[in-house]
């Protein structure tokens, strides 16, 4: 029997890890397995890998090593910048500046905020998903004490003009924060040059393992710890390191910054074929997010009269793992809260499928999906009340 083909372009939700990633890793599961907060020679293995790991992630985003702290991921990374930032200058002011597309990571921190006293602007966005400068400068006062604006968006691909918004916090004495969880890897990043003081990001976004990330926390950013115990991460964040994590986040986003540029280049002519064949084949699709500035392997494109979530099913028969709105809010049916705030109807919004590509996907991939999804749209249309009605309509 044929093995089912797979086709995975689902890698904003998460990579494989590439093998000289699990292979940096596997010793210290093993041989190097000491803690690094043991004293004894053995530990001393550990500790050095650590921050042999540090100085990796502080040389991808120009940042000095001692501004890197390592966290169980892009969430965690996301809640103790805007929580730390907000307990820790409380005396200063209780006012957050947030963007209505943020993941949830960073909108669900913020709405619990509003529950304890604070009070949080939600930035709208353009049509293409792009923050108004206008907007942000107006929104802040005396009593903003921090920004946080994603630098890439997860679901629709549009990234925001990151050195503007660092310097009009900077001007204006803000604090800046950046989940630039999809970013990093695929984005060349300095943070002393975008006025970034604080930054989120996650391995497994950019063929690291799951579970690890790091905060960047610029010197001299006043923030309260996150999680509090042991005297790890220079008192800033407890409990036992992730070693075989963090060795491989080192070593993933090494790989990822080395070549930026050469790896886009392919992503984009992979990309660009898939949806200039999608926008030949079927009818009545639209590309959200912005037609240029977006990231490298993102397409998301609403087809009108249709419901994402069958469309995924029937993707999945066919060996295709694809997403609709985000991967965390997939299983509920509210339409994507990202897709409404660049103005789509919610019935459009309901039919919208993210393809993300990553570094194995190839051009047989890609003509293997465009074999597939126009007769999966039109089977859907065909059953489509809506697309009845659209049909009525022409006559
Ligand atoms: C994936 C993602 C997160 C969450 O990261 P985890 O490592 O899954 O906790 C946060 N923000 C963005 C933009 C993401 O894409």
């Amino acid at each position: 029997m044929e093995e089912k083909r797979l086709v995975y372009m689902d890698h904003a939700a998460t990579t494989y890890v590439k093998p000289e990633v699990l292979e940096a890793m596997l010793p210290y599961f093993t041989e190097n397995f000491g803690n690094p907060s043991s004293i004894y020679t053995f530990a001393r293995k550990s500790k050095r890998a650590i921050e042999d790991a540090r100085d990796k992630v502080a040389k991808a985003l120009n940042a000095n090593t001692d501004e890197i702290f390592f966290t169980g991921g892009g969430s965690e990374a996301d809640n103790w910048a805007i929580k730390g930032v907000a307990l820790a200058n409380r005396e200063k002011g209780n006012h957050i500046i947030t963007t209505k597309i943020e993941h949830h990571a960073v909108l669900h921190t913020c709405e619990y905020l509003e529950k304890r006293g604070f009070e949080v602007t939600y930035l709208d966005v353009d049509e293409n998903g792009v923050v108004d400068l206008e907007q942000l400068k107006n929104a802040i006062t005396d009593k903003t004490i921090l920004i946080s604006i994603m630098f890439a968006n997860n679901e629709i691909g549009t990234i925001q003009p990151i050195a503007e918004i660092g310097k009009i916090a900077r001007e204006r004495g803000v604090l800046f924060h950046t989940d630039a969880v999809q970013a990093v890897g695929h984005i060349k990043i300095d943070v002393k040059e975008m006025n970034i003081d604080l930054l989120s990001l996650a391995a497994h976004k950019f063929y690291g393992p799951k579970g690890v990330g790091a905060l960047y926390i610029r010197k001299g950013v006043k923030i309260d710890n996150l999680i509090h115990g042991g005297g790890q991460e220079r008192r800033r964040r407890a409990g036992t390191e992730n070693l075989p994590g963090i060795v491989g986040l080192g070593k993933a986003i090494e790989l990822a910054t080395q070549d930026i540029e050469g790896h886009n280049a392919k992503l984009i002519t992979l990309r660009d074929r898939l949806l200039n064949g999608i926008m030949d084949k079927i009818p009545h699709t639209k590309l959200n997010g912005h037609p240029v500035h977006r990231l490298p392997g993102n397409i998301n494109v609403s087809f009108r009269f249709i419901e994402g979530e069958s469309l995924l099913l029937l993707l999945d028969q066919f060996g295709i793992a694809a997403s609709t709105g985000s991967a965390c809010s997939s299983g509920s049916l509210d339409p994507s809260h990202v897709l409404l705030a660049i103005g789509l109807p919610h019935e459009i919004a309901h039919g919208s499928l993210r393809l993300s590509l990553g570094d194995k996907n190839t051009e047989e991939d890609v003509d293997y999906v465009l074999s597939v999804l126009p007769n999966i749209v039109q089977r859907l249309r065909d059953m489509s009340p809506l697309y009845e009605d659209f049909l009525k309509g022409e006559k």
